[in-house]
Protein backbone atom coordinates (compact mmCIF):
# COMPACT_ATOMS: atom_id res chain seq x y z
CA UNK A 1 0.00 0.00 0.00
CA UNK A 2 3.04 2.73 0.81
CA UNK A 3 1.30 5.98 -0.16
CA UNK A 4 -1.87 4.93 -0.90
CA UNK A 5 -4.09 5.77 1.81
CA UNK A 6 -7.38 3.89 1.37
CA UNK A 7 -10.00 6.55 3.34
CA UNK A 8 -13.00 4.74 1.43
CA UNK A 9 -12.27 1.59 3.35
CA UNK A 10 -11.77 3.37 6.37
CA UNK A 11 -15.37 4.55 5.92
CA UNK A 12 -13.86 8.06 6.04
CA UNK A 13 -16.73 10.67 4.13
CA UNK A 14 -14.40 13.80 4.61
CA UNK A 15 -10.55 14.00 4.40
CA UNK A 16 -7.99 17.40 4.40
CA UNK A 17 -4.57 18.17 2.91
CA UNK A 18 -2.86 20.88 2.41
CA UNK A 19 -2.23 20.77 -0.93
CA UNK A 20 -4.55 18.74 -3.12
CA UNK A 21 -3.11 17.75 -6.79
CA UNK A 22 -6.27 16.57 -8.71
CA UNK A 23 -5.05 14.13 -11.76
CA UNK A 24 -1.81 11.85 -11.52
CA UNK A 25 -0.75 12.38 -15.17
CA UNK A 26 2.27 13.83 -16.62
CA UNK A 27 1.52 17.30 -14.78
CA UNK A 28 0.01 15.70 -11.78
CA UNK A 29 3.11 13.36 -10.87
CA UNK A 30 5.55 15.47 -11.54
CA UNK A 31 4.40 18.76 -9.60
CA UNK A 32 4.33 16.31 -6.94
CA UNK A 33 7.46 15.21 -6.92
CA UNK A 34 9.09 18.61 -7.46
CA UNK A 35 7.00 20.02 -4.49
CA UNK A 36 8.73 16.51 -2.12
CA UNK A 37 12.05 17.60 -3.62
CA UNK A 38 11.78 21.17 -2.46
CA UNK A 39 9.71 20.17 1.30
CA UNK A 40 9.69 16.49 1.97
CA UNK A 41 7.29 16.98 4.82
CA UNK A 42 4.34 19.05 2.53
CA UNK A 43 1.21 17.25 3.31
CA UNK A 44 0.30 16.37 -0.19
CA UNK A 45 -2.93 14.33 -1.50
CA UNK A 46 -3.29 13.43 -6.19
CA UNK A 47 -6.37 12.41 -6.67
CA UNK A 48 -6.47 9.90 -9.83
CA UNK A 49 -8.53 7.43 -10.89
CA UNK A 50 -6.33 5.02 -12.78
CA UNK A 51 -4.55 2.37 -12.07
CA UNK A 52 -2.32 2.85 -15.16
CA UNK A 53 -0.62 5.77 -16.24
CA UNK A 54 0.33 6.51 -19.59
CA UNK A 55 3.04 7.69 -21.70
CA UNK A 56 1.34 9.21 -24.60
CA UNK A 57 3.81 11.09 -26.43
CA UNK A 58 5.04 7.34 -27.25
CA UNK A 59 1.56 6.32 -28.75
CA UNK A 60 2.89 7.45 -32.16
CA UNK A 61 5.17 5.27 -31.88
CA UNK A 62 3.27 2.26 -31.03
CA UNK A 63 1.79 3.44 -34.41
CA UNK A 64 4.46 2.94 -36.03
CA UNK A 65 5.31 -0.29 -34.84
CA UNK A 66 9.04 1.50 -32.97
CA UNK A 67 8.19 0.91 -29.29
CA UNK A 68 5.54 -1.52 -27.68
CA UNK A 69 2.03 -0.75 -25.65
CA UNK A 70 3.71 -1.71 -22.55
CA UNK A 71 6.76 0.65 -22.78
CA UNK A 72 4.37 3.37 -22.41
CA UNK A 73 2.48 2.22 -19.53
CA UNK A 74 3.50 1.84 -15.63
CA UNK A 75 1.56 1.55 -12.76
CA UNK A 76 0.15 4.46 -10.65
CA UNK A 77 1.11 3.28 -7.89
CA UNK A 78 4.98 3.36 -8.86
CA UNK A 79 4.40 6.71 -9.50
CA UNK A 80 3.19 8.61 -7.03
CA UNK A 81 6.37 10.47 -5.29
CA UNK A 82 6.56 8.97 -1.37
CA UNK A 83 5.16 10.73 1.31
CA UNK A 84 2.33 11.70 -1.30
CA UNK A 85 -0.97 10.24 -0.77
CA UNK A 86 -2.59 8.77 -3.27
CA UNK A 87 -7.26 9.47 -3.24
CA UNK A 88 -7.96 6.62 -5.75
CA UNK A 89 -10.91 8.17 -7.01
CA UNK A 90 -12.59 10.69 -9.59
CA UNK A 91 -13.24 14.22 -8.76
CA UNK A 92 -16.91 14.49 -9.66
CA UNK A 93 -17.39 18.07 -8.80
CA UNK A 94 -15.27 20.97 -7.82
CA UNK A 95 -16.37 23.53 -4.83
CA UNK A 96 -13.51 26.21 -4.57
CA UNK A 97 -15.80 28.39 -2.72
CA UNK A 98 -15.61 26.05 0.17
CA UNK A 99 -11.79 25.05 -0.76
CA UNK A 100 -12.96 20.84 -1.43
CA UNK A 101 -13.94 18.46 -4.21
CA UNK A 102 -16.42 15.53 -4.34
CA UNK A 103 -15.42 12.58 -5.42
CA UNK A 104 -16.95 10.36 -6.84
CA UNK A 105 -17.53 7.83 -4.23
CA UNK A 106 -19.33 10.72 -2.47
CA UNK A 107 -16.26 11.55 -0.70
CA UNK A 108 -15.43 15.40 0.09
CA UNK A 109 -11.61 16.23 -0.12
CA UNK A 110 -10.33 19.73 1.51
CA UNK A 111 -7.55 21.40 0.57
CA UNK A 112 -5.98 24.84 1.11
CA UNK A 113 -4.36 24.67 -1.92
CA UNK A 114 -5.41 23.03 -4.85
CA UNK A 115 -3.71 22.17 -8.22
CA UNK A 116 -5.73 20.84 -10.58
CA UNK A 117 -4.63 19.41 -13.85
CA UNK A 118 -7.22 16.32 -14.36
CA UNK A 119 -6.39 16.42 -18.49
CA UNK A 120 -8.66 16.84 -21.46
CA UNK A 121 -11.73 14.53 -23.08
CA UNK A 122 -11.22 13.02 -26.37
CA UNK A 123 -14.89 13.18 -27.69
CA UNK A 124 -15.37 9.70 -29.18
CA UNK A 125 -18.89 9.73 -29.17
CA UNK A 126 -18.66 13.11 -31.53
CA UNK A 127 -17.88 11.33 -34.44
CA UNK A 128 -21.15 9.66 -34.83
CA UNK A 129 -20.31 5.68 -35.54
CA UNK A 130 -16.69 5.68 -34.54
CA UNK A 131 -16.88 3.89 -30.91
CA UNK A 132 -18.98 1.33 -32.99
CA UNK A 133 -16.15 1.36 -35.68
CA UNK A 134 -12.90 1.38 -33.80
CA UNK A 135 -10.39 -1.16 -33.50
CA UNK A 136 -11.66 -3.05 -36.51
CA UNK A 137 -12.67 -2.77 -40.20
CA UNK A 138 -9.83 -0.85 -41.03
CA UNK A 139 -10.83 2.45 -38.68
CA UNK A 140 -7.82 3.10 -35.95
CA UNK A 141 -6.57 6.04 -33.64
CA UNK A 142 -3.00 6.49 -32.20
CA UNK A 143 -5.21 8.77 -28.95
CA UNK A 144 -5.44 5.46 -27.49
CA UNK A 145 -3.35 2.56 -26.75
CA UNK A 146 -5.02 -0.77 -27.65
CA UNK A 147 -6.00 1.13 -30.99
CA UNK A 148 -2.22 2.48 -31.84
CA UNK A 149 -1.16 -1.33 -31.21
CA UNK A 150 -4.51 -1.85 -34.16
CA UNK A 151 -2.75 1.34 -36.29
CA UNK A 152 0.37 -0.53 -36.61
CA UNK A 153 -1.26 -3.71 -37.27
CA UNK A 154 -2.85 -2.07 -40.38
CA UNK A 155 0.20 -0.37 -41.49
CA UNK A 156 1.94 -3.57 -41.74
CA UNK A 157 -0.94 -5.46 -43.67
CA UNK A 158 -1.78 -2.23 -45.92
CA UNK A 159 -0.83 -3.53 -49.37
CA UNK A 160 -2.56 -0.98 -51.79
CA UNK A 161 -6.00 1.24 -51.58
CA UNK A 162 -7.18 4.54 -49.48
CA UNK A 163 -5.57 5.46 -46.05
CA UNK A 164 -7.46 8.35 -44.81
CA UNK A 165 -6.23 10.67 -42.08
CA UNK A 166 -8.61 13.07 -40.33
CA UNK A 167 -7.42 16.03 -38.18
CA UNK A 168 -10.21 18.21 -36.06
CA UNK A 169 -10.20 21.68 -35.13
CA UNK A 170 -7.72 22.72 -32.87
CA UNK A 171 -6.78 22.50 -29.69
CA UNK A 172 -5.79 19.18 -29.35
CA UNK A 173 -3.46 17.46 -27.60
CA UNK A 174 0.12 17.30 -29.56
CA UNK A 175 -1.03 18.90 -32.27
CA UNK A 176 1.20 17.49 -34.71
CA UNK A 177 0.15 13.90 -33.79
CA UNK A 178 -2.63 13.51 -36.78
CA UNK A 179 -0.16 13.73 -39.32
CA UNK A 180 3.17 12.52 -37.65
CA UNK A 181 1.87 9.11 -38.13
CA UNK A 182 0.85 9.35 -41.77
CA UNK A 183 4.14 10.24 -42.79
CA UNK A 184 5.76 7.24 -41.30
CA UNK A 185 3.31 5.12 -42.35
CA UNK A 186 3.93 6.99 -46.36
CA UNK A 187 8.06 5.71 -45.45
CA UNK A 188 7.19 2.48 -44.72
CA UNK A 189 5.38 2.04 -47.38
CA UNK A 190 7.90 3.75 -49.58
CA UNK A 191 10.66 1.12 -47.98
CA UNK A 192 8.61 -2.04 -49.09
CA UNK A 193 7.92 -0.29 -52.77
CA UNK A 194 4.04 0.10 -52.21
CA UNK A 195 3.61 3.55 -52.11
CA UNK A 196 2.83 3.60 -55.59
CA UNK A 197 -0.24 1.37 -55.29
CA UNK A 198 -1.62 3.54 -52.05
CA UNK A 199 -3.74 6.56 -52.12
CA UNK A 200 -2.81 8.85 -49.05
CA UNK A 201 -5.21 11.45 -48.06
CA UNK A 202 -5.29 14.31 -45.06
CA UNK A 203 -8.58 15.75 -44.27
CA UNK A 204 -8.28 18.32 -41.62
CA UNK A 205 -10.90 20.78 -40.48
CA UNK A 206 -8.27 23.60 -40.40
CA UNK A 207 -6.54 25.78 -43.37
CA UNK A 208 -3.00 25.14 -42.67
CA UNK A 209 -0.52 21.76 -42.27
CA UNK A 210 0.37 23.30 -39.16
CA UNK A 211 -0.87 26.34 -36.51
CA UNK A 212 3.05 27.67 -36.64
CA UNK A 213 3.71 28.43 -40.30
CA UNK A 214 7.30 28.53 -39.81
CA UNK A 215 7.29 24.77 -39.80
CA UNK A 216 4.48 24.69 -42.76
CA UNK A 217 7.46 24.34 -45.36
CA UNK A 218 9.05 21.15 -44.23
CA UNK A 219 5.63 19.31 -43.60
CA UNK A 220 4.58 20.43 -47.25
CA UNK A 221 7.80 18.99 -48.40
CA UNK A 222 7.09 15.89 -46.72
CA UNK A 223 3.61 15.55 -47.98
CA UNK A 224 4.61 16.66 -51.71
CA UNK A 225 7.75 14.30 -51.64
CA UNK A 226 5.27 11.08 -50.43
CA UNK A 227 2.61 12.35 -52.78
CA UNK A 228 -0.19 12.88 -49.81
CA UNK A 229 -3.16 14.61 -51.06
CA UNK A 230 -4.31 17.29 -48.54
CA UNK A 231 -8.23 18.12 -48.24
CA UNK A 232 -8.46 21.75 -45.77
CA UNK A 233 -11.45 22.43 -44.14
CA UNK A 234 -12.87 18.70 -44.10
CA UNK A 235 -14.22 17.88 -40.70
CA UNK A 236 -15.17 13.82 -39.84
CA UNK A 237 -18.21 13.95 -38.72
CA UNK A 238 -19.57 10.06 -39.20
CA UNK A 239 -17.85 6.86 -40.06
CA UNK A 240 -19.30 3.25 -40.99
CA UNK A 241 -16.56 0.37 -40.24
CA UNK A 242 -18.85 -2.19 -42.13
CA UNK A 243 -19.61 0.19 -45.73
CA UNK A 244 -15.70 1.38 -45.00
CA UNK A 245 -17.20 4.70 -45.56
CA UNK A 246 -16.32 8.25 -43.75
CA UNK A 247 -18.60 11.28 -43.88
CA UNK A 248 -17.13 14.74 -43.73
CA UNK A 249 -18.31 18.01 -43.41
CA UNK A 250 -16.82 20.45 -45.72
CA UNK A 251 -16.57 24.23 -45.89
CA UNK A 252 -15.77 26.02 -49.33
CA UNK A 253 -14.13 29.02 -50.42
CA UNK A 254 -18.27 30.61 -50.47
CA UNK A 255 -18.53 29.67 -47.06
CA UNK A 256 -21.34 27.37 -47.62
CA UNK A 257 -21.21 23.86 -45.80
CA UNK A 258 -21.71 20.55 -47.78
CA UNK A 259 -21.05 17.20 -47.28
CA UNK A 260 -18.46 14.46 -48.76
CA UNK A 261 -18.55 10.54 -48.15
CA UNK A 262 -14.83 9.62 -48.72
CA UNK A 263 -14.16 5.28 -48.98
CA UNK A 264 -11.46 4.13 -47.05
CA UNK A 265 -9.14 0.77 -46.76
CA UNK A 266 -7.78 2.56 -43.70
CA UNK A 267 -8.29 5.61 -41.33
CA UNK A 268 -6.72 6.95 -38.78
CA UNK A 269 -8.84 9.40 -36.67
CA UNK A 270 -7.85 11.96 -34.19
CA UNK A 271 -11.55 12.64 -32.62
CA UNK A 272 -12.83 16.28 -31.30
CA UNK A 273 -11.12 17.23 -27.82
CA UNK A 274 -12.38 19.75 -25.14
CA UNK A 275 -12.17 20.55 -21.74
CA UNK A 276 -13.58 17.42 -19.11
CA UNK A 277 -17.21 17.63 -18.33
CA UNK A 278 -16.64 17.41 -14.45
CA UNK A 279 -14.23 21.01 -15.53
CA UNK A 280 -16.87 22.01 -18.07
CA UNK A 281 -19.49 22.10 -15.47
CA UNK A 282 -17.26 23.86 -12.81
CA UNK A 283 -17.02 27.41 -11.45
CA UNK A 284 -13.23 26.92 -12.77
CA UNK A 285 -14.08 26.77 -16.47
CA UNK A 286 -13.79 29.70 -18.80
CA UNK A 287 -16.53 29.88 -21.61
CA UNK A 288 -14.55 27.31 -23.90
CA UNK A 289 -14.43 24.57 -20.96
CA UNK A 290 -10.89 25.21 -19.87
CA UNK A 291 -9.16 26.25 -16.33
CA UNK A 292 -9.10 29.77 -16.42
CA UNK A 293 -5.64 31.04 -15.29
CA UNK A 294 -3.34 33.40 -15.67
CA UNK A 295 -1.13 32.54 -18.79
CA UNK A 296 1.77 33.93 -17.35
CA UNK A 297 2.05 32.74 -13.49
CA UNK A 298 -0.98 29.92 -14.18
CA UNK A 299 -2.94 30.65 -11.10
CA UNK A 300 -6.62 30.81 -11.53
CA UNK A 301 -8.50 33.99 -12.28
CA UNK A 302 -10.51 34.00 -9.90
CA UNK A 303 -9.45 31.55 -6.77
CA UNK A 304 -5.93 32.34 -5.56
CA UNK A 305 -5.42 29.04 -3.93
CA UNK A 306 -5.81 27.30 -7.16
CA UNK A 307 -3.31 26.81 -10.11
CA UNK A 308 -4.05 24.20 -12.88
CA UNK A 309 -1.34 23.30 -16.01
CA UNK A 310 -0.84 20.95 -18.76
CA UNK A 311 -3.70 19.58 -21.13
CA UNK A 312 -6.83 21.20 -18.89
CA UNK A 313 -5.24 24.49 -18.44
CA UNK A 314 -6.48 27.77 -20.55
CA UNK A 315 -3.21 28.59 -21.64
CA UNK A 316 -2.76 29.38 -25.36
CA UNK A 317 0.11 26.79 -25.70
CA UNK A 318 0.74 23.54 -27.54
CA UNK A 319 -0.85 20.45 -25.08
CA UNK A 320 2.06 18.48 -24.87
CA UNK A 321 3.89 17.28 -21.89
CA UNK A 322 7.24 19.41 -23.33
CA UNK A 323 4.55 22.23 -21.97
CA UNK A 324 4.44 20.27 -18.82
CA UNK A 325 7.50 20.36 -18.26
CA UNK A 326 8.13 23.86 -18.19
CA UNK A 327 5.38 24.72 -16.30
CA UNK A 328 5.77 22.64 -13.42
CA UNK A 329 8.57 24.35 -12.02
CA UNK A 330 6.44 27.44 -12.48
CA UNK A 331 3.18 26.16 -10.45
CA UNK A 332 5.73 24.70 -7.87
CA UNK A 333 7.71 28.00 -7.66
CA UNK A 334 4.37 30.40 -7.69
CA UNK A 335 2.80 28.09 -5.14
CA UNK A 336 5.54 27.73 -2.73
CA UNK A 337 5.00 31.78 -2.68
CA UNK A 338 1.25 32.00 -2.49
CA UNK A 339 1.59 29.73 0.44
CA UNK A 340 4.04 32.33 2.42
CA UNK A 341 1.95 34.88 1.26
CA UNK A 342 4.94 36.72 -1.52
CA UNK A 343 4.40 37.74 -5.12
CA UNK A 344 4.49 35.21 -7.82
CA UNK A 345 7.63 35.76 -9.40
CA UNK A 346 7.86 33.08 -12.18
CA UNK A 347 6.32 33.15 -15.71
CA UNK A 348 5.54 30.72 -18.44
CA UNK A 349 6.28 31.89 -22.03
CA UNK A 350 3.86 29.29 -23.53
CA UNK A 351 6.70 26.64 -24.41
CA UNK A 352 5.45 23.65 -26.12
CA UNK A 353 6.89 21.19 -28.63
CA UNK A 354 6.06 18.46 -31.38
CA UNK A 355 8.87 16.30 -32.73
CA UNK A 356 7.23 15.80 -36.26
CA UNK A 357 8.22 12.55 -37.19
CA UNK A 358 8.84 13.44 -40.93
CA UNK A 359 10.32 9.83 -41.83
CA UNK A 360 11.54 6.41 -39.56
CA UNK A 361 14.61 8.20 -38.15
CA UNK A 362 13.80 11.87 -39.01
CA UNK A 363 12.18 14.58 -36.56
CA UNK A 364 11.64 18.28 -37.82
CA UNK A 365 11.57 19.29 -34.06
CA UNK A 366 9.14 22.14 -33.66
CA UNK A 367 9.63 24.39 -30.15
CA UNK A 368 7.69 27.23 -29.71
CA UNK A 369 5.89 29.42 -27.53
CA UNK A 370 3.12 31.73 -27.19
CA UNK A 371 1.94 33.95 -30.34
CA UNK A 372 3.81 30.95 -32.10
CA UNK A 373 7.55 32.57 -31.41
CA UNK A 374 9.59 29.58 -32.55
CA UNK A 375 12.16 28.90 -29.31
CA UNK A 376 14.21 26.07 -30.00
CA UNK A 377 16.39 24.52 -27.41
CA UNK A 378 19.66 23.76 -29.64
CA UNK A 379 21.66 26.40 -32.57
CA UNK A 380 20.20 24.43 -35.15
CA UNK A 381 18.06 25.42 -37.56
CA UNK A 382 14.93 23.61 -36.42
CA UNK A 383 13.25 23.04 -40.00
CA UNK A 384 16.05 20.23 -41.03
CA UNK A 385 14.85 17.06 -40.33
CA UNK A 386 17.75 15.51 -38.23
CA UNK A 387 18.28 12.06 -37.07
CA UNK A 388 19.39 13.63 -33.86
CA UNK A 389 15.81 14.47 -32.87
CA UNK A 390 14.95 11.18 -33.49
CA UNK A 391 17.29 9.73 -30.85
CA UNK A 392 15.95 12.78 -28.85
CA UNK A 393 12.68 11.19 -29.25
CA UNK A 394 12.97 7.71 -29.12
CA UNK A 395 15.36 7.18 -26.34
CA UNK A 396 16.22 10.85 -24.21
CA UNK A 397 12.91 12.24 -23.99
CA UNK A 398 10.94 9.34 -22.35
CA UNK A 399 14.01 8.95 -19.98
CA UNK A 400 13.73 12.25 -18.81
CA UNK A 401 9.99 11.55 -18.25
CA UNK A 402 10.20 8.35 -16.24
CA UNK A 403 13.68 9.33 -14.78
CA UNK A 404 13.84 12.94 -14.32
CA UNK A 405 10.35 15.09 -14.49
CA UNK A 406 8.85 11.98 -11.94
CA UNK A 407 11.44 12.19 -9.50
CA UNK A 408 11.19 16.10 -9.27
CA UNK A 409 14.14 17.32 -11.31
CA UNK A 410 14.01 20.50 -12.21
CA UNK A 411 17.18 20.57 -15.09
CA UNK A 412 15.90 21.85 -18.62
CA UNK A 413 17.75 22.43 -21.93
CA UNK A 414 16.88 26.37 -22.55
CA UNK A 415 15.12 27.36 -25.25
CA UNK A 416 14.99 30.31 -26.56
CA UNK A 417 14.25 32.71 -29.87
CA UNK A 418 16.92 32.71 -32.67
CA UNK A 419 16.94 34.66 -36.00
CA UNK A 420 16.19 32.46 -38.85
C1 LIG B 1 -1.17 10.35 -29.58
C2 LIG B 1 -0.50 11.37 -28.70
C3 LIG B 1 0.76 11.82 -29.02
C4 LIG B 1 1.39 12.76 -28.23
N1 LIG B 1 2.65 13.15 -28.57
C5 LIG B 1 3.31 14.02 -27.77
C6 LIG B 1 4.67 14.39 -28.07
O1 LIG B 1 5.26 13.90 -29.04
N2 LIG B 1 5.29 15.26 -27.24
C7 LIG B 1 4.66 15.78 -26.14
O2 LIG B 1 5.31 16.53 -25.41
N3 LIG B 1 3.37 15.48 -25.86
C8 LIG B 1 2.68 14.61 -26.64
N4 LIG B 1 1.39 14.26 -26.33
C9 LIG B 1 0.63 15.04 -25.32
C10 LIG B 1 0.93 14.70 -23.87
O3 LIG B 1 0.87 13.32 -23.65
C11 LIG B 1 -0.07 15.43 -22.98
O4 LIG B 1 -0.06 16.80 -23.30
C12 LIG B 1 0.27 15.27 -21.50
O5 LIG B 1 0.12 13.92 -21.13
C13 LIG B 1 -0.63 16.16 -20.65
O6 LIG B 1 -0.44 15.91 -19.29
P1 LIG B 1 -1.66 16.13 -18.26
O7 LIG B 1 -1.13 15.68 -16.94
O8 LIG B 1 -2.23 17.47 -18.41
O9 LIG B 1 -2.77 15.11 -18.76
P2 LIG B 1 -2.74 13.47 -18.71
O10 LIG B 1 -1.31 13.06 -18.79
O11 LIG B 1 -3.69 13.08 -19.72
O12 LIG B 1 -3.24 13.16 -17.25
C14 LIG B 1 -4.51 13.50 -16.76
C15 LIG B 1 -4.81 12.59 -15.58
O13 LIG B 1 -6.01 13.03 -14.93
C16 LIG B 1 -6.77 11.90 -14.59
N5 LIG B 1 -8.19 12.30 -14.48
C17 LIG B 1 -9.11 12.43 -15.47
N6 LIG B 1 -10.30 12.78 -14.96
C18 LIG B 1 -10.11 12.92 -13.62
C19 LIG B 1 -10.98 13.27 -12.55
N7 LIG B 1 -12.27 13.57 -12.75
N8 LIG B 1 -10.48 13.28 -11.29
C20 LIG B 1 -9.17 12.99 -11.05
N9 LIG B 1 -8.30 12.66 -12.04
C21 LIG B 1 -8.77 12.61 -13.30
C22 LIG B 1 -6.52 10.92 -15.72
O14 LIG B 1 -6.82 9.59 -15.33
C23 LIG B 1 -5.05 11.14 -16.01
O15 LIG B 1 -4.22 10.28 -15.27
C24 LIG B 1 0.74 13.28 -27.09
C25 LIG B 1 -0.53 12.81 -26.75
C26 LIG B 1 -1.16 11.86 -27.53
C27 LIG B 1 -2.52 11.35 -27.14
Amino acid sequence: MDAIVQEAAAGIAEVKHAIVIVGGGAAGITVAAELKRHDPGLDIAIVEPSELHWYQPGWTLVGAGVFSRKQTERREEKLIPKGVTWIRAAVASFDPDENAVRLSDGRQVRYDFLIACPGLKIDWDAIEGLTDALGRNGVCSNYRPDTAEYTWQLIKSFRGGTALFTQPAMPIKCAGAPQKIMYLMADHLRRNRELSAASLEFNLAGEALFGVPFFVPPLQKAVDGYGIKVAYKHNLKAIDGSTKTALFSVTGADGKVSEVEKRFDMIHVVPPQTGLDVVRASPLANAAGWIEVDPANLRHVRYPNIFALGDAASTTNAKTAAAVRIQAPIVVANLLAAMKGEPLTRAYDGYGSCPLTVAYGKIVLAEFAYGGKVTPSFPLDPRVPRRSMWLLKTKLLPWLYWSHMFKGGEFDIPHRARGW
